[in-house]
């Protein structure tokens, strides 16, 4: 069954216009959409804004369903030249607000125990790459940080920016899903598409103008990569 994480209802809109035999559940306050998109099973889950929602859910998801892979869906701030609507695939997530560096052996995003960053599927992303060159949208490979914060300038983000100088997506959630994806030794995919560019003026109003249409995208994207997958 392949598993499906968004953080905000109109994250899931899309997906859901085109899932059949659906039903819904709730376990622990997070909505659960049991139902079918080109034959496969999925399980589409809404978890709520920021990182512990989404590791709440991702583990609820573990826990209660056959998962195979779990894919996070959502949009994003971007950063280093991509702009409204283009589609990120998350080669490698990160979080941008851990920092135990003061013990030396740990660099900034890295949570002890854990690698500094989380690796995604290398199949999903291929197949995601591949999706987006046949919906012809603009999509980038590369690294998406996650923390609990909505980023409209770099400053929060200097030193995980001069660490990883190739960062394109800001968001709040996926690096807690991939955590919990590595614990349960489960593959991955983020796919975001940007909603607002960080540092722009007015970019909460440039986030709910675009949000529907950057949704919409990032959909065209996963559906292409459940129907290969
Ligand atoms: N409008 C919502 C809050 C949205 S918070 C409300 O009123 O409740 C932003 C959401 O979109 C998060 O789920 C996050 O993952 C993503 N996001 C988009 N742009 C972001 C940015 N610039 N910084 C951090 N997260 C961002």
């Amino acid at each position: 069954m392949i598993g499906i994480i968004g953080a905000m209802e109109e994250e899931l809109t899309e997906l859901l216009r085109h899932t059949t035999n659906l039903t819904k559940t709730s376990l622990r306050h997070k909505t659960f959409y049991e139902g079918t998109i080109h034959n496969h099973n999925v399980v589409l889950a809404l978890a709520g804004i920021g990182k512990v929602n989404a590791a709440i859910t991702a583990t609820l998801l573990f826990e209660h369903y056959d998962i195979d892979h779990l894919i996070n869906i959502g949009v994003a701030g971007g950063q280093n030249g991509v702009t409204h609507k283009d589609i990120i695939i998350g080669t490698e997530i990160l979080y941008h607000d851990v920092d135990v560096t003061k013990f030396d052996r740990y660099v900034h995003g890295q949570i002890p125990g854990q690698t500094p960053t989380f690796i995604a599927d290398k199949d999903l992303v291929k197949l995601a790459e591949k999706a987006g060159k046949t919906e012809k949208l603009p999509v980038y490979l590369g690294k998406i940080a996650s923390g609990d914060q909505f980023v409209y300038d770099k400053k929060p983000l200097k030193v995980i920016n001069n660490q990883y100088p190739d960062i394109l997506a800001i968001e709040m959630e996926a690096a807690a899903i991939a955590h919990v994806c590595s614990h349960y030794d489960k593959p991955f995919l983020v796919l975001r598409s940007i909603s607002d560019v960080i540092e722009d003026y007015n970019q909460h109003v440039d986030f709910e103008s675009f949000l529907s249409d950057a949704v919409k995208n990032v959909s065209k994207v996963l559906l292409d990569v459940i129907k290969s997958c």
